[in-house]
């Protein structure tokens, strides 16, 4: 076993975090802890995985469910499409592989929604498989450790990270490997003020010696943002408003919103209030997604003309949280819950 496993796996085994998921070598309950885990914080994903071993017990619970069942419980966390690639991904291993979990990395790729990390996070940690995983903690670990100024979002970048990544694994403990250089990531070498002074790999690393840390790792491209402006129009009357589903290949597909008009600038509320004849109330909240900026006004008016209920669905107000929501429509309706 290299120095540099050896350092990490003493400090993992006395510093690891108590986290659900680590108490299991079950791959369909790891296979959910890391797709829920994908762009989640720690604390707010622990929730929604105890949730899901609760709900879906079995890869054949989850297969068996409403597609719309599992997109209510996934509400809240976002990128909805890892629940629909979930949902349809168990339903492959239950029609196609008789129900058993793919048994190795390569197998294991040919899920939805499954990328290199992903699957070899699963069968290193389930199956005790030799695959070195690389996540953002890893590319930061490793480039400050070895003072390594390739860009990580490169092609060759990438490239490199994983070989050496491969190279440093410790192929008679895979799992605990991985767990340990992903938890030193985290915990330790953060992205900024890592805490070299507790950091077990202090001595070997050459971003400490070279003073470089915070010029590791090294990105090239900015992520271009593009901002949206989605008018969501709310015609309540007698206890009842209009719904619609999302049915366009886009965010938030197959969930369920206020009537909406997407524009490319923001409108003003008298322009807003050429949309229907009436007086309308307006309010206006952001949603950061990671390649979008969307600003959300909702216009509030208080009747419901009839061509419309040809077009959208009527339902009773207190009916609304039974259906999947964008996090920003549930968010509105707790929000400003005395509109409704
Ligand atoms: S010494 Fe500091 S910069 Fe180097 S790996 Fe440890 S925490 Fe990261």
């Amino acid at each position: 076993m290299s120095d540099f496993s050896l350092s990490i796996q003493a400090w993992y085994r006395q510093n690891k975090r108590d986290l659900p998921w680590r108490n299991t070598s079950d791959p369909y309950f790891i296979w959910l802890s890391e797709i829920i885990m994908q762009q989640t914080r720690v604390e707010q994903g622990r929730g929604y995985y105890l949730k899901f071993r609760n709900h879906y017990p079995t890869v054949q619970d989850l297969a068996t469910a409403e597609e719309q069942e599992v997109l209510n419980d996934w509400q809240g966390l976002g990128y909805y499409s890892r629940a629909r690639n979930l949902h349809f991904s168990a339903k492959y291993i239950c029609d196609d592989l008789n129900g058993v979990f793919p048994p190795t990395f390569e197998e294991i790729l040919t899920l939805k929604g499954v990328g290199q990390y992903t699957a070899a996070a699963i069968s290193s940690f389930a199956y005790n498989e030799c695959q070195a995983v690389v996540d953002g903690n890893v590319y930061r670990l490793l480039s400050r450790v070895f003072d390594i100024d390739l860009a990580i979002d490169s092609t060759e970048g990438k490239k490199y990270f994983q070989q050496l990544a491969q190279e440093l694994i410790d192929c008679t403990s895979p799992g605990e490997h991985n767990q340990a250089i992903m938890e030193v990531g985290a915990m330790i070498c953060k992205p900024s003020n890592p805490n070299c002074e507790e950091c077990p790999l202090q001595e070997k690393c050459l971003a400490f010696s070279n003073n470089t840390i915070p010029l590791r790792p090294v990105k090239t491209k900015k992520i271009k943002v593009r901002k949206r402006y989605f008018h969501f129009l709310i015609y309540k009357n007698d206890g009842q408003l209009l719904i619609e589903q999302r049915i366009e290949k886009d965010i938030w597909k197959n969930m369920y919103q206020f009537p909406l008009i997407e524009t490319k600038e923001l409108v003003t509320k008298e322009d807003a209030q050429v949309w229907s004849n009436q007086k309308l109330e307006s309010k206006q909240i952001k949603h950061i997604l990671s390649h979008q900026r969307i600003i959300a006004i909702f216009h509030h008016f208080d009747s419901i003309p009839e061509f419309l209920k040809k077009k959208y669905t009527l339902i009773k107000i207190d009916e609304i949280q039974d259906y999947p929501l964008p996090r920003i429509i549930d968010k509105y309706l707790n929000d400003f819950s005395e509109l409704f």
